[in-house]
């Protein structure tokens, strides 16, 4: 049990545990830090993480308007996957995902790593022909896909409606069974101890108001705790990527949109993979707690609230009961919703930007949980080196201007699109 007996834990009840120590520091923010990243989610803890630990630069802060995990970080559906037909998507993803497989043990802290299988269910002959492509296409990049047919995903996942008259009918799956899931408020803590432990400031209910800018060059952030004086100064806003940018007078190539998930109340274990579909809009897996955790697109415009539309609620859980007719039986728990920054072309823009001492890491869209590790990994390395790292060179600001999107749909991110 190490440092917390029973007898310990027993007497901490009654008196509010007061004897544990904080998993990090809460600083006031220097007058001055080498790094200034602006947002304390997955992304932003993770890059100051790897530039403590990997580059030695320690003399760091991470400004957080919020609480640690009171984002995306937060509210995702917690999906681990790398299964991407683009080559540079792929690389990344895969990049990231071997991160994953090593995290509990590099932050020596349990991220709950779950590698359950990423299950992507074809409905037709298009949709196989589909699935076997994508699987041929990450196979030749070393990344592992197995195309299953009806029966072996039958044996995977019983609860699923196999009848012929089943309103989306099941013709096989590729399945990425390293794929899965991670606990994702432990990712948020893990990566903000780490950083933490290596001399890196968390400074939480800290808005950046304002940059502070000297010509071209940024030199600072303005916040509603005073100026801080930074010598670069890294965007990890996610939703708010846009909003942060617009202070440097920047128009980033993004638009903010409500992603919504659901759960209901915990069950006996029914769901074994994360089921995804090739042609639905609907995303299905089982929580630790038991309960069945839904996702579905975004809803289609431009918002920064926290709070989804009955109607695409709707459609993802019409979905979800025509695949496991079973859940019609349960109660819904609780939903919620994150504002995440859409793309045009549905890849992160990690990179420098036209001005100079600000570096910008989002477009995240509804993908860039399981990019956390791989993400902070490959920032902390750019800014540490002030050059691109070959994998994130393909995701540079300028890649619209220059007609080198990188676009896995071929019709970018927007469901209505595709
Ligand atoms: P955040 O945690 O949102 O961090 C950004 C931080 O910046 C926030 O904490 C915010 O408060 C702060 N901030 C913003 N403006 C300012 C400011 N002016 N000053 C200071 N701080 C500021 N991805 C997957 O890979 N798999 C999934 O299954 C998945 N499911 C999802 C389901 C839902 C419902 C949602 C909403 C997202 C999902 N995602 C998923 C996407 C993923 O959660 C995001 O892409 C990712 O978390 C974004 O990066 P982040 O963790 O750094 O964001």
């Amino acid at each position: 049990m190490g440092k917390y007996s029973a007898l310990s834990l027993l007497r901490g009840a009654f008196n509010g545990q007061s004897h544990w120590q904080p998993a990090w520091r809460d600083p006031e923010p220097k007058a001055s830090y080498d790094v200034v990243i602006i947002g304390g989610g997955g992304h932003g803890l993770a890059t100051a993480y790897y530039l403590a630990k990997v580059h030695g630069i320690t003399n760091v802060a991470v400004i957080e308007k919020g609480y640690i995990g009171g984002g995306n970080v937060g509210r995702n559906t917690t999906i681990v996957r790398s299964n991407y037909r683009q080559e540079p998507l792929g690389r990344f993803f895969e990049f990231s995902l071997k991160l994953w497989e090593g995290l509990s043990d590099d932050l020596n802290y349990n991220v709950m790593f779950s590698p359950r299988g990423a299950l992507t269910l074809g409905h037709s002959d298009a949709d196989m022909i589909r699935l076997a492509e994508k699987g041929d296409a990450m196979a030749v990049q070393g990344i592992d896909a197995e195309l299953l047919s009806r029966d072996q995903v039958m044996k995977l996942e019983p609860c699923l409606d196999f009848s012929r008259q089943a309103r989306f009918p099941i013709e096989g799956a590729m399945i990425q069974r390293r794929g899965g899931t991670a606990r994702h408020d432990a990712v948020a803590w893990g990566f903000a101890r780490g950083a933490d432990s290596h001399g890196v400031d968390i400074i939480q209910k800290c808005e950046v108001t304002g940059m502070v800018m000297d010509g071209n060059r940024v030199t600072g952030v303005e916040t509603s705790r005073g100026r801080i004086n930074a010598g670069m100064v890294a965007v990890c806003a996610a939703g708010h990527s846009g909003h942060v940018a617009a202070m440097a007078g920047l128009k980033l190539p993004v638009e903010s949109q409500t992603l919504q998930a659901m759960v209901t109340e915990g069950v006996k274990p029914m769901v074994n993979t994360v089921v995804m579909t090739q042609s639905l809009h609907c995303y299905i897996s089982q929580s630790d707690k038991g309960g069945i955790v839904f996702g579905g697109d975004p809803d289609n415009w431009p918002s920064y609230a926290q709070r989804g539309q009955p109607v695409t609620m709707e459609m993802a859980v019409q979905q979800g009961l025509a695949l496991i007719p079973a859940l019609s039986r349960l109660r819904m728990l609780r939903c919620w919703a994150g504002v995440t920054d859409m793309s045009f072309d549905g890849s992160p823009i990690i990179s420098a930007t036209p001005r100079d001492g600000l570096w910008i890491n989002g477009g995240w869209c509804y993908g860039g949980f399981k990019a956390t590790p791989g993400s902070g990994y490959l920032f902390a390395d750019t800014l540490a080196k002030g050059r691109a790292h070959e994998i994130v060179e393909p995701f540079a600001l300028d890649r619209f201007e220059r007609g080198s999107a990188v676009d896995e749909n071929g019709t970018g991110p927007f469901p209505n699109h595709r």
